[in-house]
C-alpha cells in the first residue's frame, strides 16, 4: 500500500513568464514596427516560433465526449485536405525559418492512409524533434514502419485506466489496445512514450493518483491537460475542469514532485519528476496558468491555414496559394504574417471571450 506523505517541497507552479505586453488576453500588439522579412518567426512581443503542429485529417475514429458529439460531425471532403506534397512544401519553408520541432496531429492523423510515408519525407528535412499525437487505436500496426521512416516520439491519449470508463469517455476505443499501443510505441523505439489525460471533474479525477501511480510504475510521462473550451458541442464549462494545481497537490500529498530539469525551449507541459527518482508527470494548465508568455507554436490545419494560436480565428488560408503557382517566397510572407498577427495571450480568462469557431479536431490539438 501506497505511503501517504505532505510534499516536503513547496512549489509554486505558476512559474511561467506573463507575456511582455500584459496578462493572456491582452489586445493585439500595439507595436508600430514592420513585420520582419528575414530572420526566425517572430511575433511583436518577440517570441520565436519554432514549433508547427501539423494536422493531417479532421476525420477521428473516436468520439471522445469532450471533443466531439457521438454522430454528426461533418468532415471534410478529401479534396480539401492538403496533400502530403503540400504539407512537405510548407514544412520545408518553415524549417528554413527556424521550426525546428514538428508534431504530426489531428483529428486522428493514422487514419490517413499512408502516414510513415511522410513522416519519411519530413525525416529528410531535419527537424530536431518529429513527433506525433494518436488516440493509440491503429498505432500498434504502424508503430515500427513510423519509427522506421524517422518519426522520434509519440504522445498517446489515454483518458481513463479502468476499461469501461475509458470506453464511455472515449466512445468506440478500448483501453487494450491503447496500452498494447503503448507497448509497441515503447518496442519500436518510440521514446519516451507521453499518456495525454484530459481530466473531467466528476468523470476521471478520481483516477489522477492511479495515473501518477502508473508513470512510476511505467516510465512513462503522464500528462494531465485541463479541459479547454475547444468541444465541437460547445458544452465546456470551467466547473468541468480539474486545476493542474489541485493535480499537483493531491499527487505530491501521495509521492512528492520537484520540478523536472528543463528541458530547452518552452514547452505547454510544466514538468515534475517524483522527489525518490522514479517517474515524471506533467501538468499542462492552459486555462488556470496560461503559458501564453513562451508561446512558440503554430498550427496548420489539415484544409492549410496557418493560425497562430488554438484561441484565435485569425487563420492565413494557404492551400489557394499552393495550388495556384505561389511560391516559397509567398508562403514565407504568409507564415510570417500569421506569427506576426499572433496576440498576447488566448484571453480564456477574459470577460469577453469568445470561444473559435473551429474545435479542437478542426484546428489539429
Ligand atoms: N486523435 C489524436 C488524439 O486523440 O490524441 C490527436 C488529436 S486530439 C484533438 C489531441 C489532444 O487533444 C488529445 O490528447 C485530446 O485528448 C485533446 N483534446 C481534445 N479536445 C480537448 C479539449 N476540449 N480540451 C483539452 N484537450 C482536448
Amino acid at each position: 500500500m501506497t505511503t501517504v506523505v505532505a510534499s516536503a517541497v513547496p512549489i509554486a507552479i505558476s512559474t511561467r513568464p506573463r507575456p511582455p505586453d500584459g496578462p493572456p488576453g491582452a489586445e493585439r500588439s500595439t507595436a508600430t514596427g514592420a513585420m520582419p522579412t528575414t530572420g526566425p518567426l517572430v511575433d511583436p512581443f518577440g517570441r520565436a516560433h519554432d514549433d508547427l503542429r501539423i494536422s493531417v485529417t479532421d476525420r477521428c475514429n473516436l468520439r471522445c465526449t469532450y471533443c466531439m458529439p457521438e454522430e454528426g460531425m461533418t468532415f471534410l471532403p478529401r479534396t480539401e485536405l492538403l496533400s502530403f506534397d503540400e504539407i512537405v512544401r510548407v514544412a520545408g519553408v518553415a524549417r528554413s525559418l527556424g521550426v525546428s520541432s514538428i508534431r504530426l496531429t489531428g483529428g486522428e492523423p493514422l487514419v490517413r492512409r499512408g502516414l510513415a510515408g511522410l513522416v519519411g519525407r519530413l525525416a529528410t528535412l531535419g527537424f530536431e524533434d518529429l513527433a506525433l499525437t494518436t488516440n493509440g487505436m491503429l498505432l500498434a500496426g504502424q508503430a515500427a514502419a513510423l519509427s522506421d521512416a524517422g518519426l522520434h516520439r509519440v504522445n498517446i491519449s489515454c483518458d481513463s485506466l479502468r476499461a469501461a470508463r475509458f470506453t464511455a469517455i472515449r466512445r468506440h476505443g478500448d483501453l487494450a489496445t491503447v496500452l498494447a499501443a503503448m507497448d509497441a510505441a515503447e518496442d519500436a523505439g518510440l521514446h519516451p512514450v507521453k499518456v495525454n489525460v484530459v481530466l473531467l471533474r466528476g468523470q476521471n479525477d478520481d483516477e489522477i493518483l492511479d495515473f501518477a501511480a502508473f508513470a512510476r510504475e511505467t516510465g512513462r510521462v503522464v500528462r494531465f491537460i485541463e479541459f479547454m473550451p475547444l468541444d465541437a458541442q460547445g458544452r465546456w464549462d470551467r466547473h468541468q475542469l480539474v486545476p493542474g494545481r489541485e493535480v499537483f497537490d493531491r499527487i505530491s500529498a501521495a509521492w512528492p514532485l520537484e520540478p523536472a530539469d528543463a528541458v530547452p525551449g518552452p514547452a505547454p507541459a510544466e514538468r515534475f519528476r517524483f522527489v525518490d527518482g522514479v517517474g515524471e508527470i506533467g501538468l499542462i494548465s492552459s486555462v488556470t496558468q496560461p503559458f501564453c508568455g513562451t508561446c512558440n507554436r503554430l498550427r496548420l490545419t489539415a484544409d492549410g491555414s496557418i493560425r497562430n494560436c488554438l484561441f484565435s480565428d485569425d487563420e492565413h488560408e494557404l492551400t489557394g496559394l499552393l495550388r495556384a503557382g505561389g511560391t516559397d517566397d509567398d508562403v514565407e510572407r504568409h507564415l510570417r504574417a500569421a506569427v506576426w498577427g499572433k496576440r498576447a495571450g488566448h484571453g480564456i480568462n477574459d470577460p469577453g471571450f469568445l470561444r473559435p469557431a473551429r474545435s479542437m479536431s478542426m484546428i489539429g490539438g
